[in-house]
């Protein structure tokens, strides 16, 4: 009785029971390099590189452990590049009479596998990632028939289920969110750790996917690869965060700086969505590293970390099995506007936006705020169309998996869901980036202006998002103050700033 077990690339669980069971003699594992992967959106130079080197460390591991592993390469003369086709093919070769996979985080998975088990001769038998905190539905089964679903209420949810940074009932500090203490700029004064510990040769693998002719973009430096591609160098992360950064992560998580592209984020996404590393043990060991060093990690700290990880990543989660496949298709406002041309480039002369894409461009990463507060506040003012805006950031990010990626980007920075995710739209004018960061300094472009010449583009946009939306957006009341001083506008200076606004979406490439 010969079992076969799909591996998908980010199904990198080192724990999982499926390794350390007895008898695994009729056991074949199999872990597959393909262009159906490859080629479904255009991805990131190091997206693809990551995620094939971390998964031919993780069939070392598993051939270390004397596991039976089926290891198709991108360029193998027997890799159908399929996954169907490569599914099959095991089936016939190794006389395989029962198929066993994990769930499929992505939606487009879940659908393929079940439409090939349905057609295989042989039984299928599914099995849990044991990667998340919560199921998939649990997020529906606690919001469904309510009248609004809150991140906030989920997160309380989740601290008590778990027994996260709690005494008793009530949560450690007295309060459940530390946000309003979380919002400092850097300032000066304060060192910022480098962000990379290690490098990795991956010569062979960056050879390997130029050989095989797939479409990428984005920069590497394959003999100075600074991801963790297995799962000591995913905990050597976890603990470089816990020492060098978590004492800063909530204060400064909001800040930005055009000198240092990742300031005090942990860079632990990667390794967390391709399962490297649970969600469970970062949040268990930040939590120690806060008992240990109270004196230095503050309870805002630490709140506001965990708050990420069983806060909004199981939300996203959560949302994205409740809401799919229709979440995929949501455009509330209707934006129908083409993507920048120089999001592929960086080069515009807006600071904020050229250093955050150059930054993604060159390191595949820019930290939430970057993704949130400049490139996705200027596309949903730019009103471009949320389809064009997915496959840039699904395409970009080496943590890119559709699962936390469309919620993210669709969900909390489009608003294109209409306010499933998130209650309003994250946009802002150029005070909050000028106030966040130190980009407008030496900028082409004026923080203070909003209409003539050099204007931000950011301030006259951010009325026209409201101007333009107001049948959608004037009844929403976390927003009503900004129609409040919209309408306090002389009748002239909206006519301006239309104009502006107008003039900048017109030659939007030239900006
Ligand atoms: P840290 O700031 O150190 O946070 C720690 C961990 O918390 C992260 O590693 C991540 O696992 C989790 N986390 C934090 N915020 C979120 C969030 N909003 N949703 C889910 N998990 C979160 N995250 C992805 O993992 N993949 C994506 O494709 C992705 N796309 C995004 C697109 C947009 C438009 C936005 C606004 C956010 C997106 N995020 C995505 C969420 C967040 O920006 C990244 O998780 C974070 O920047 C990763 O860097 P880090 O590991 O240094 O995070
Ligand atoms: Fe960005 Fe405007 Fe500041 Fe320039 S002035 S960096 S475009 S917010």
């Amino acid at each position: 009785m010969c079992k076969l077990r799909l591996i998908l690339g980010d199904q990198l669980n080192y724990n999982h029971f499926w390794y350390s069971e007895k008898n695994q003699e009729d056991k074949f594992y199999l872990l597959i390099e393909m262009r159906q992967e490859t080629d479904y959106t255009l991805h990131h130079i190091q997206k693809i590189t990551g995620f094939f080197a971390a998964m031919r460390s993780f069939a070392d591991f598993l051939n270390k452990l004397g596991l039976q592993v089926i290891y198709l390469k991108i360029n193998d003369q027997n890799n159908f590049q399929d996954l169907e086709k490569n599914i099959i093919n095991t089936i016939e070769k190794y006389s395989i009479n029962e198929f066993q996979y994990q769930l499929p985080d992505e939606y487009r998975l879940d659908i393929v596998l079940k439409k090939i088990s349905e057609q295989l001769l042989v039984p299928t038998k599914v099995f849990d990632t044991e990667h998340f905190l919560s199921e998939r539905l649990e997020l529906k089964k606690l919001f469904e028939g309510k009248k609004q679903i809150l991140m906030e209420s989920f997160y309380r949810n989740m601290r008590k289920k778990h027994s996260i940074l709690m005494e008793g009932e009530q949560p450690i500090g007295g309060q459940w969110n530390f946000d309003k203490e979380n919002r400092k700029p850097i300032s000066k004064k304060i060192e910022i750790p480098k962000p990379e510990i290690f490098f990795n040769n991956v010569n062979d693998i960056y050879e390997d996917i130029l050989k095989c002719g797939c479409n990428y973009f984005g920069e590497i430096e394959p003999e100075k690869f600074s991801w963790p591609i297995n799962r000591n160098q995913s905990l050597e992360l976890l603990k470089y965060f816990m020492q060098k950064m978590l004492a800063n992560f909530g204060t400064y998580q909001d800040a930005m700086d055009a000198n240092h592209w990742n300031l005090f984020h942990s860079r632990l996404s990667f390794a967390l969505n391709s399962k490297m590393l649970s969600p469970k043990e970062v949040v268990d060991t930040a939590i120690e590293e806060y008992v240990i060093n109270k004196d230095k990690i503050s309870i805002s700290q630490i709140e506001g970390f965990v708050r990420q990880i069983i806060g909004w990543r199981e939300y996203m989660r959560g949302i994205y099995w409740w809401k799919m496949p229709e979440f995929s298709l949501l455009n509330f406002l209707n934006h129908k506007n083409k993507l920048p041309e120089w999001f592929w480039t960086g080069n515009t002369k807006m600071n904020c936006l050229s250093c955050s894409i150059k930054q993604s461009l060159k390191h595949a990463y820019a930290h939430h705020i970057q993704r949130l507060m400049v490139t996705g506040n200027f596309l949903l003012l730019a009103m471009v169309n949320p389809d064009e805006i997915d496959e840039w950031y699904l395409g970009i990010y080496i943590d890119a998996i559709e699962w936390v990626e469309i919620t993210n980007t669709r969900g909390m920075s489009q608003f294109a869901d209409g306010g499933i995710v998130g209650t309003k739209p994250y946009v802002s004018s150029a005070n909050y980036i000028n106030k966040m960061s130190n980009y407008c300094t030496g900028c082409f472009y004026q923080a203070d202006k909003r209409h003539g010449e050099k204007a931000c583009p950011f301030n006259s946009l951010y009325w026209n998002f409201f101007a333009t939306h107001e049948d959608k957006l004037a009844k929403n009341p976390r927003i009503g103050m900004s129609y409040i001083t919209w309408n306090k506008f002389s009748n002239e200076e909206k006519k301006l700033t239309i104009t502006q606004a107008n003039k900048y979406l017109n030659e939007i490439n030239n900006l």
